[in-house]
């Protein structure tokens, strides 16, 4: 049996932070519920990743965390699966009702990458739903052609999740069309683009609008100094999660 720091070195992952979960040496071990599994299984996403195997556990636990590993290592399923198992989990405790929701938000810094994570947050959950799991609903929120018919009807209904890019989430929630009361869950993909791109006032303006306790995630591929100092306001008592000494 191997220890958890001869697992982590075997897949080149350095870890900071106190009391951290083992990492995981497959997604069935995880327990996920079959149709999940199933829905990695026809990604073709058989085993986990470095970042998956200590950042989905770390993520499952509530912890908040920094995510740095090389562009292609499977990120995007590494936040998105914990926010889908939160959801679920929400869901299955006391069902949404119209006007509540989201459990969590995952924010991008461009309306492409947002629609192609929100499509990996759509596939879990349609592959749960199929499985006889509760309905979980998710919306995209990233100006310009997010026509407000497409996703009003959800937001009476409630919704579970949100892919958003910051600036349109910020006039969304500004102009309460969408509150945060019962979220939890917030996480930044590309962090260091979405600061580069000076979207730090919204994403902090987006943090005060959480009543609930806050599970904070970054994800980037670099660590500048300018994430570092962002990242130090904004976690409280993270992991760091560091794949093959990205950025360092
Ligand atoms: P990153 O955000 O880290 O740059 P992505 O999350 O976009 O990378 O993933 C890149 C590609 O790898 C995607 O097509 C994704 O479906 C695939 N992928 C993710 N995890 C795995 C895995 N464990 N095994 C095989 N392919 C995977
Ligand atoms: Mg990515």
């Amino acid at each position: 049996e191997e220890t958890r720091a001869q697992l982590r070195d075997k897949w080149h992952i350095l870890v900071e932070g106190e009391n951290i979960v083992a990492p995981i040496k497959s997604f069935k071990e995880m327990k996920f519920p079959p149709p999940v599994l199933q829905a990695l299984d026809e990604k073709g996403i058989k085993r986990p990743t470095p970042i998956q195997v200590q950042g989905i556990p770390v993520a499952l636990e509530g912890r908040d965390m920094i995510g740095i590993a090389f562009t292609g290592s499977g990120k995007t399923v590494t936040f998105s699966l914990p926010l889908v198992m939160l959801a679920l989990e929400e869901e299955m405790k006391l069902p949404v009702v119209g006007g509540e929701g989201p459990f969590g938000i995952i924010l991008c810094p461009s309306r492409e990458l947002a629609r192609q994570t929100f499509e990996v947050v759509e596939y879990f959950c349609s592959y749960l739903q199929r499985g006889g799991y509760p309905e979980l609903r998710c919306i995209l929120c990233i100006g310009g052609e997010d026509k407000r018919t497409q996703f009003m009807p959800i937001l009476q209904r409630g919704v579970h999740c949100i892919v958003a890019t910051p600036g349109r989430l910020s006039d969304l929630l500004n102009s309460g069309k969408i509150n945060l009361d019962v979220c939890r869950y917030i996480c930044l993909d590309e962090g260091d683009r979405m600061l580069d791109l000076g979207f730090d006032e919204e994403v902090r303006s987006i943090m005060n609008h959480f009543k609930q306790q806050r599970q904070t995630l970054l994800f980037s591929a670099t660590m500048p100094q300018k994430f570092q100092d962002f990242a130090k306001n904004v976690l409280v008592q993270p992991v760091i999660v560091n794949v093959g000494r990205a950025g360092a």
